[in-house]
């Protein structure tokens, strides 16, 4: 290994220490797991090249075609409101860079995740595997639909905004499982986080946010 390369490496455990510092545990992230797994996770992978410089900085980034990674506190607010324990099935809605997706592998048993630009996905894909991930399962397709042959799911994240939940990820969550998803309008919405006990789904909402578009069947129209 030459030293420019180790200094990089040491550089970029700093930052993230100290974005779970300032962005995460000073805005109230309690979850052991959740922060343990943001400490490791290289977010500066997940980012286009020109950014890297710019990878821990408290904001979401463009990816291409659009799309955006998630600001770190938003990613760790949703991934904390799931409760993961280790064994669940996760379904998530927006691969995007795959930033979330790793999480989601770190911190439970299985991720299901869909996207629909398929660029998006081959990208994250080949990336997830080159870091070792070997519990993601991707679908290119229109994730409004979920993935009925793979539910129940004990939580379900989505991170695009819709004008309310698709009807199709809320039967597909197991008894007992978290939901949570950014719902209102195209430019602005609430985090909304639904918890299911047989045919009653419990709703918490956690604040206002800004997310880009779900779309499809049950999302917006383009
Ligand atoms: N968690 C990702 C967020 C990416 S932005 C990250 O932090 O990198 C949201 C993603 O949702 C975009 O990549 C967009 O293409 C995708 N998306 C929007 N509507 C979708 C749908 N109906 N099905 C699957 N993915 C969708």
């Amino acid at each position: 290994m030459n030293t420019k390369q180790t200094t990089t490496q040491i550089d970029y455990r700093l930052a993230r220490e100290r974005m779970v510092a300032n962005q995460l545990v000073r805005r109230g992230i309690k979850d052991k797991r959740v922060l343990e797994a943001m400490r490791s996770l290289p977010r500066d992978r997940f980012v286009e090249e020109a950014l890297i410089g710019e990878a821990y900085n408290d904001h979401p980034l463009p990816i291409g075609f659009r799309q955006t990674i998630s600001q770190p506190y938003m990613v760790a607010l949703m991934t904390e409101s799931l409760c993961l324990q280790g064994f669940e099935r996760v379904l998530e809605i927006g691969t995007g860079s795959g930033y979330q997706t790793a999480l989601l592998a770190k911190l439970a048993e299985s991720v299901y995740t869909i996207e629909r630009i398929p660029a998006l996905l081959d990208k994250a894909r080949v990336l997830l595997s080159s870091l070792g991930f070997t519990n993601i399962a991707y679908k290119a397709y229109d994730g409004t639909l979920g993935w009925p042959d793979r539910a129940p799911f004990e939580a379900v994240i989505v991170t695009a905004a819709g004008p309310s939940i698709p009807a199709p990820l809320l039967d597909q969550l197991a008894d007992g499982g978290r939901l949570v998803m950014p719902v209102g309008s195209r430019d602005g919405q609430e985090l909304v986080k639904i918890v299911r006990k047989g045919d009653e789904y419990i709703r918490h909402r956690m604040g206002g946010c800004r997310f880009v578009n779900l779309v499809g069947l049950h999302g917006w129209k383009e």
